[in-house]
């Protein structure tokens, strides 16, 4: 077969390591137009997502020395086969694919069967360990060279390609690759060689991950500081006068969610802003979806008040959802915007007002809480007797706001515009966790997703619930989701002051801070 007539091509990829967003911009745009993924154990399988979905993913595992999925031979015969075939491939690894990864191997092979290739370049780990262990590599007062080793050499050899009299002295700052299992023998050629007993070494475990690991010592210590925190691969070690730069640097572990583990409960469609906003204070997240929000199958409820929306005083909105479905039934019926330039408009909270502006209108009225308690007070300081009020909300929602503006003598009507139905996809994995003791604390934004999250769980019992969440603790938006909590048998631990997500996620920031 003649190769060079193929269209097809291997790109080399570094996946950076770990943080899925420490790929470059060239290697995400190569993943979205992939047709075979070919990924190992350090690559973030998180990456898998920009892959088309046509496309097919091979793991070829490979954990540092212990047992190989699949052989160098076998991984090879993979990528000639592959893109021998005119498949665009690709070759994704941890890291820089050029730095102790077996590229180069990998690639001489396409260039011995005449196979097409390209390299992009990655954050490799040395770097990424000692930035997000609040380690600069150089420093202008330290060191003005650095040196990459591998402390996993071939022990078959029976030589050593390392000399580590040179090294010992001879670069300001080393950083060892796959050096855990051999440490201590490391460190002792270190020492033989003149490197001072006291120079500081930190080791970086899972680096710029939720499980970040760090353990600082000094070339005499170290040894036994990593056996006592019990540190194994995957870890970065760095060594020399720099690494004493962490304690006025750290950035990554001091950031006050570090290491939390935060169920957050959602419905299935919402944007998580949440989720964004808890692990930019660094907490790893476990997204649980509860609810899944679906269209009526029959509304003509609304359409009935679509046709008489010029008789309407108040339009009130009190989720984002309830806007975007009110508005989908609308412009399905041919109306817009301009067909209501009658009734003024009542948002529960900033979000859901900011969501009515995406559709050209601006909310008349946000109540300073924002709650349905809120928007119902702040109504009734305007006065609402004989006012005509439309509700577009969720078909089994909240009656208190409704309720309340009747007794002030309004005539409010009640239009169901979308419904939430259960689910429970991942019941299985927070079960798992939660019997595992990994989850530190669950965050309720509404009552339904209390009450669809104990659904989820097929928790019979106030017993069991308080068995299975023992020791989690909750935290709730606002005081209706929180009295739900308290109601199903649980402690409320952090409520948030201000009832919106910026609010809630300031209220768990504050709370893990004076909680140890
Ligand atoms: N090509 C990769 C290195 C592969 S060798 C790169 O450029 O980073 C595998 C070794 O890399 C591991 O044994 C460990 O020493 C290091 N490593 C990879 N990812 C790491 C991470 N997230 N944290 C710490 N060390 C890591």
């Amino acid at each position: 077969m003649n190769f060079m007539n193929t269209t097809g091509k291997v790109y080399l990829v570094g996946a950076g390591p770990g943080e899925p967003g420490l790929i470059t911009v060239r290697g995400k745009s190569l993943l979205e137009r992939a047709e075979v993924v070919i990924y190992d154990y350090l690559a973030n399988a998180k990456l898998l997502s920009y892959v088309p979905e046509s496309a097919e993913l091979i793991y070829v595992g490979k954990k540092g020395g212990a047992v190989h999925n699949h052989s160098q031979e076998e991984i090879n015969a993979l990528l000639v086969e592959k893109v021998a075939a005119g498949k665009m491939v690709v070759r994704l690894k941890g890291g820089d694919p050029f730095i102790f990864g077996r590229g180069g191997e990998e690639l001489e092979v396409m260039h011995e069967r005449g196979l097409p290739f390209e390299v992009v370049p990655g954050v490799t780990s040395a770097s990424a360990a000692a930035t997000y262990a609040g380690i600069p590599i150089t420093h202008r007062d330290h060191t003005a060279t650095v040196a990459f080793i591998t402390g996993h050499e071939d022990p078959t050899k029976g030589f050593s390609n390392i000399d580590w009299e040179k090294l010992a002295t001879g670069a300001g700052t080393l950083v060892i690759y796959m050096g855990i299992k051999n440490l201590p023998l490391i460190v002792e050629k270190l020492l033989t060689f003149g490197r001072p007993p006291e120079t500081p070494v930190a080791v970086v475990r899972w680096a710029s991950t939720p499980h970040q690991q760090s353990v600082t010592g000094t070339l005499q210590n170290i040894v036994e500081e990593i056996k006592s925190a019990g540190i194994t691969a995957p870890a970065i070690i760095v060594i020399g006068e720099v690494v004493s730069l962490r304690d006025r640097l750290d950035w990554f572990e001091k950031r006050p969610l570090f290491h939390k583990r935060i169920l957050v409960t959602r419905t299935r469609d919402q944007a998580s802003a949440l989720v964004t906003g808890l692990e930019e204070c660094g907490a790893s997240c476990l997204e649980c979806a509860t609810i899944n929000i679906q269209p009526l199958e029959d509304y003509t409820k609304l359409d009935n008040e679509l046709e008489r929306l010029a008789e309407y005083h108040w339009l009130l909105f009190t989720s984002i959802n309830g806007i975007k479905y009110f508005f989908k039934r609308l412009h399905s019926k041919g109306m817009d915007a301009r067909d209501l330039k009658g009734p003024a408009f009542g948002c529960v909270g900033k979000a859901t007002a900011d969501a009515l502006f995406q559709y050209g209108i601006n909310a008349d009225l946000i109540p300073e809480t924002f709650t349905g308690e809120g928007l119902a007070k702040s109504l009734l300081d305007q006065g609402v007797e004989g006012r005509n009020i439309l509700i577009p909300r969720a078909r089994d929602g909240q009656e208190y706001l409704p309720e309340t503006l009747r007794g002030a003598g309004a005539q409010v009507v009640v239009a169901p515009v979308y419904q939430n139905i259960p689910e429970n996809a991942q019941a299985e994995e927070v079960h798992r966790e939660l019997e595992e003791g990994s989850i530190d604390m669950i965050t309720f934004t509404s009552s339904s997703t209390v009450t669809n999250f104990i659904a989820m769980l097929g928790i019979k019992s106030k017993e069991e619930l308080q068995r299975l969440l023992g020791g989690v603790r909750i935290a709730a938006i606002g005081p209706i989701t929180a009295n739900t909590v308290l109601d199903s048998g649980l402690d409320v631990d952090v409520a948030a002051e201000e009832h919106s997500i910026e609010g809630l996620i300031k209220a768990i920031t504050r709370y893990w801070q004076i909680t140890p």
